[in-house]
């Protein structure tokens, strides 16, 4: 009997506890937004997705190193010495073409590090929120513009420029042996000292000969650790497209 009437107070307590509550709300301002149709005002300087103004981009990759969740893939392509890539609306000259420019807002945590460090102040936190997806993938922004033509000529036109570039060096190496060897053959009547000082000459070539081969074997090593990143990061692309499906 005792519990049958503890209940029923307990009952009846719940009950106008609750629709007290439900009447002091009822004659309150509302705070809910009917939203997509009313929207509240964003807080200055809120963080929600990164934008980049591509035609400002010199591809330091400044924001990308700054990146601790390396979210950010930038590829770039030198530019040759005939190419007149302009300069950025802050007045930086741009010399490099800028191929591949990826953020994956899926892996980004917002600490906005990557928008400091840009010297072209091009990338930016914008005020859009409204990009969420049903597949990971759709959450890589890329934001290059350059078409496969652009990118596959400017990858030619480098590479003709260094091949070039190669040659000529080649060309003067050669020359400068060939005027070392004439001086040596005038030489032959000359005495020891003048030798000695002849074989120093061949040993400054051979400096030259090995610090050019040095050289030239740097720039295939940069080479092909460009095209390994670029394939590398196509094959991840690719593959997060497969997973995706
Ligand atoms: S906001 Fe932070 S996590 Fe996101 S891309 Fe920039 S540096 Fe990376
Ligand atoms: S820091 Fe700025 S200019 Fe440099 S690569 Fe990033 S977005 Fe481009």
């Amino acid at each position: 009997m005792v519990k049958a009437l503890t209940d029923t107070y307990t009952t009846f307590k719940s009950i106008f506890t609750g629709m007290g509550i439900t009447m002091r709300h009822l004659f309150k301002r509302s705070v809910t937004v009917q939203y997509p149709e009313v929207r509240d005002k964003l807080p200055e300087r809120v963080r929600l997705k990164l934008h980049v103004n591509i035609d400002d981009c010199i591809g330091c990759r400044l924001c990308e190193r700054a990146c601790p969740v390396e979210c950010i893939d930038i590829g770039t392509i030198k530019s040759t010495d005939d190419d007149d890539l302009g300069e950025t609306s802050t007045g930086h000259k741009k010399k490099l073409w800028v191929d591949t420019f990826d953020i994956d807002m899926a892996k980004c945590c917002y600490c906005e590090l990557c928008v400091h460090p840009c010297p072209t102040d091009c990338i930016t936190m914008v005020e859009e929120y409204e990009y969420s997806a049903y597949d990971r993938n759709d959450l890589i922004f890329s934001f290059a513009d350059m078409t496969p033509e652009q990118i596959e000529r400017a990858n030619r036109k480098l590479e003709e420029e260094e091949e070039e570039k190669r040659r000529k060096k080649e060309e003067a190496r050669r020359a400068r042996e060939k005027k070392a060897a004439q001086k040596a053959e005038a030489g032959d009547d000359a005495t020891s000292p003048g030798n000695a000082s002849d074989d120093a000459g061949g040993t400054r070539t051979e400096a030259g000969a090995s610090g050019d081969a040095d050289a030239d074997a740097d720039r295939e090593a940069r080479r092909a650790a460009r095209e390994a990143r670029r394939a590398a990061r196509k094959a991840e692309r690719e593959a997060k497209k497969r997973s995706g499906e």
